[in-house]
């Protein structure tokens, strides 16, 4: 728990920029215009009348002291039974609450380009780090990545100190077939290129896979083989191979869960990616708790197969469901401003034949 606690100490109190340096043993020396974003920093601080979200599950603590000595926690407990040591520097907290830095396990960092086509989707390099520790994001995995070396180069930058952002788990290229949703990303030709991505990425620093859409199981087989050949592990968002196929064909890890599963439309086609309106049609009727949705859960719980909720993601397509909070758009440039809230509206004037109200709720009922 200690440990736990530690990232977000050093992201939203302490020092906004990395969580890593609070786990290193040998901080790096921080780029003078990190310093801006540097609140407390004492060699021994203590936190007083603050409320405590340990992270495991346990009802809040109201009225804590933390005590923190060189980046780590050296004590933490109630106000009457947790001494100040002498020389800390005391910072009355009344009113906040210190969580455990939320680990991301699908955050990208690229927003798509106004405009097109062709569809371009680049890189914010500048804004997405901040934006996550904002959040109270302290580590992520990319999870799909448009634009890898840069990735690779900002976690580099982080990791150095010469930048502010949470620590970054690089994910390789998406690993997809033709039919890719973005200009910048390579198309895989076969097997064997599946093979060589993964390889040559491993090598440049990516520490684990994304298979996509159109990816073919042959791909997806070579992809998982080269991956766990090198200890690495594979998530897909898929929609040519089904769950089930996907698990016997090694994959690790399944991203956004049931409402992108194809394997329940009647002839699907093997490797092929159907309209995915048609496949969610085919979704609706069955049951989460018998029948086929059942048969696949139990699937992946025998491979270990997990899942990874996006939950805030789907919520969005639902009209009229996600609150429209000024702090989103008061972070977005005017370009991206204009293309959510269009895409908001047209969701919204879609809602009397959107099947999204029902296919959230049994991804709800799914998770
Ligand atoms: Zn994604």
């Amino acid at each position: 728990m200690r440990k736990g606690l530690l990232p977000v100490l050093c992201s939203l109190v302490l020092a906004p920029w990395s969580a890593s340096r609070c786990r290193a043993q040998a901080a790096p020396k921080l780029a003078p215009e990190l310093r801006a974003f540097v609140k407390e920093d004492a060699p021994l601080l203590a936190l007083t009348h603050v409320r405590i979200i340990d992270g495991t599950g346990a009802a809040p603590r109201g009225d804590q002291t933390l005590v923190i000595q060189e980046g780590r926690i050296a004590s933490l407990g109630d106000r009457t039974s947790t001494k100040i040591p002498e020389g800390a520097k005391v910072v009355d907290l009344s009113g906040r609450t210190v969580i455990p830095g939320l680990v991301g396990m699908h955050d990208h960092m690229y927003y798509p380009s106004p405009g097109g086509p062709p569809p371009l989707y680049p890189e914010h390099a500048a804004s997405f780090p901040r934006l996550y520790l904002a959040g109270g994001v302290t580590s992520i995995r990319t999870t799909g990545s448009i634009e890898p070396y840069a990735d690779l180069e900002l976690k580099h930058d982080i990791d150095d100190g010469k930048m502010a952002g949470p620590k970054i788990h690089v994910t390789g290229p998406y690993l997809e077939g033709p039919g890719a949703f973005a200009l910048e990303m390579h198309q895989l030709k076969d097997a064997e290129d599946a093979r060589r991505t993964v390889e040559f990425w491993i090598a440049q620093g990516a520490t684990s896979f994304k298979a996509y859409q159109n990816i073919t199981p042959e791909e997806l087989g070579a992809a998982v083989e080269a991956a766990h050949a090198q200890g690495l592990k594979v998530t897909g968002h898929l929609c040519s191979i089904g769950f089930r196929e996907a698990a016997s064909l090694g994959i690790d890890d399944l991203e956004h869960g049931l409402v992108v599963d194809t394997e329940f439309l009647p002839g699907k086609k093997p490797g092929l990616c159907p309209n995915p309106a048609e496949a969610d049609k085919a979704l609706l009727p069955l049951e989460v708790a018998s029948g086929p949705i059942h048969d696949m859960i139990r699937a992946l719980v025998a491979r270990h197969v997990a899942i990874t909720s996006t939950l805030p993601v789907f919520e969005t397509l639902v009209p009229n469901r996600a609150p429209l909070d000024g702090r989103v758009l008061d972070a977005m440039l005017p370009e991206a401003r204009i293309s959510y809230l269009r895409r908001r509206a047209l969701i919204s004037d879609g809602a009397a034949k959107s099947d999204w109200p029902a296919l959230f709720k049994k991804e709800l009922e799914f998770e």
